[in-house]
């Protein structure tokens, strides 16, 4: 099943609201089987809406229209729709009523504006919205679907997920079973090159990778009739790639690095502390989004100037003279110092110059070391990292994760 996905709004086609819905969508409607093939976007105008829609429907089987439902003069997706299907709209009063005690809720009166968001054709299957006032619908044309949702994120993402994607899924009799592999520390054309013999649209197999946040995946989508026969040949295709990437794999689906680790520190029992310069509080922050880090996370401290390394966590001040604030050297000595000052397992240091000022031939920015003080030994890597300042930091603490995801896994299991 073919799809395209459709943003209504000035604002979009203007480009000053981001259209993160259609990213979204096209992301869940796969993991159900449902192919997105266009993104298109249209002015709040009854024409250009219909425009869209008249060309979407020669070229998917299914239609999901994101925004101006809402109920002011310039939301007009059920009306330019409605028309286009020549199928009149009607009030529903069950919808009405609801809406009331939705304002009500809020402690807040409801113009009777708003009514004309429980306008709907009287065969539109209604998408409950429990998050706003505009319901959304789903609307049959022969073998084509139109679905229509709201623009707010907040309120279309929990319409797709609870009631349209089972829709559908129902639908078409098939089940699906999806399987995200993420990698750290190689490129996506390495990665491609290491499994090309297992990349590509099989009839029920596809195996596609993905650029994520700092991260390589490999999404594995196994389809077909019999719900174990897919989970099966989904586990055997993932199985078959860690085979060839084992080394840089870092979790599954929803797994963030963080909590893979936290699981590995509970195994070992270990406790652990930060002291960080250049990512200001960042891997501290990361750690602290695990609940239940809590027992395990003592301390998080930033020492950004040269004093502050010497004052908190012993630095020596020959150190920082002679090798410099950005070194292998202070790095060591930061992990080792917040490991024995705060009396833990594990002491973690982050120094380097992010930019965009501040570097220099011997030290360009982007120079970063990491170090990881774990019991009697102690790790510092050099790391040359590209991007702008947030992208560093950002690279630095996901590397630095993936560092002692290693030696933890190493030691703990
Ligand atoms: P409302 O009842 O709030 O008017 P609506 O269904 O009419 O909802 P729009 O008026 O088109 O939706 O958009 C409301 C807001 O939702 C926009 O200002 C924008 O912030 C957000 N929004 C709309 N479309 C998108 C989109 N495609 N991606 C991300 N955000 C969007
Ligand atoms: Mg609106």
């Amino acid at each position: 099943m073919k799809a395209e996905i459709i943003a209504v709004g000035n604002e979009i086609v203007t480009g000053n609201t981001i259209n993160t819905n259609a990213a979204y969508i096209a992301k869940q409607i796969q993991t159900i089987g449902i192919t997105p093939k266009y993104h298109s976007a249209a002015c709040d105008t009854l024409s250009e809406i219909q425009d869209v829609l008249s060309k979407g429907l020669e070229r998917a089987d299914v239609i999901f229209i994101t925004g101006g439902l809402g109920p002011t003069e310039d939301d007009l997706t059920k009306e330019a729709v409605s028309y286009y299907l020549n199928k009149e709209l009607f009030i529903r009063e069950d919808i009405v009523q609801n809406m009331k005690a939705y304002f009500e809720k809020l402690n807040r009166y409801m113009p009777d504006s708003n009514k004309k968001q429980a306008a709907f054709p009287a065969d539109a299957y209604i998408l409950e919205n429990k998050n706003g006032t505009a319901p959304g619908c789903i609307l049959e044309k022969e073998d084509q679907y139109i679905v229509l949702l709201p623009g707010p994120p907040k309120e279309m993402k929990p319409m797709l997920d609870q009631y349209v994607l089972p829709y559908f899924k129902q639908k078409l009799d098939y089940c699906y079973h999806t399987i995200d592999i993420k990698l750290f520390g190689i490129g996506e054309s390495e990665m491609a090159e290491k499994i090309k013999h297992l990349l590509g649209n099989f009839e029920d197999v596809t195996v596609a990778p993905y650029i994520g946040d700092n991260e390589v995946i490999v999404r594995i989508t196994a389809c077909g009739k019999n719900r174990g026969e897919v989970i099966e040949r989904a586990e055997t295709i993932k199985n078959n790639v860690c085979n060839c990437l084992g080394e840089y794999v870092i979790g599954y689906n929803e797994d963030k690095l963080e909590n893979v680790i936290l699981e590995l520190i509970k195994q070992c029992n270990y406790t652990l502390a930060t002291v960080e310069s250049c990512t200001g509080g960042m891997l501290a922050s990361t750690f602290v989004n695990s609940s239940g880090i809590s027992s395990y996370f003592n301390e998080g401290i930033i020492t950004y100037s040269n004093e502050a390394k010497i004052k908190y966590v012993g630095v020596s001040s020959d150190t920082l003279k002679m090798y410099g604030a950005v070194s292998r050297q202070t790095a060591k000595e930061m992990a080792e110092g917040i490991r024995i000052k705060a009396g833990v397992d594990i002491g973690l240091s982050t120094t380097g110059i992010a930019g965009p000022n501040g570097g220099s031939i011997e030290k360009p920015v982007g120079l970063v070391y990491i170090g990881i003080a774990l019991r009697d030994e102690t790790y510092v890597y050099e790391l040359r990292l590209t991007g702008d300042r947030q992208a560093i930091r950002e690279k630095t603490v996901k590397s630095l994760l993936v560092k002692l995801y290693k030696q933890l896994k190493q030691i703990c299991t």
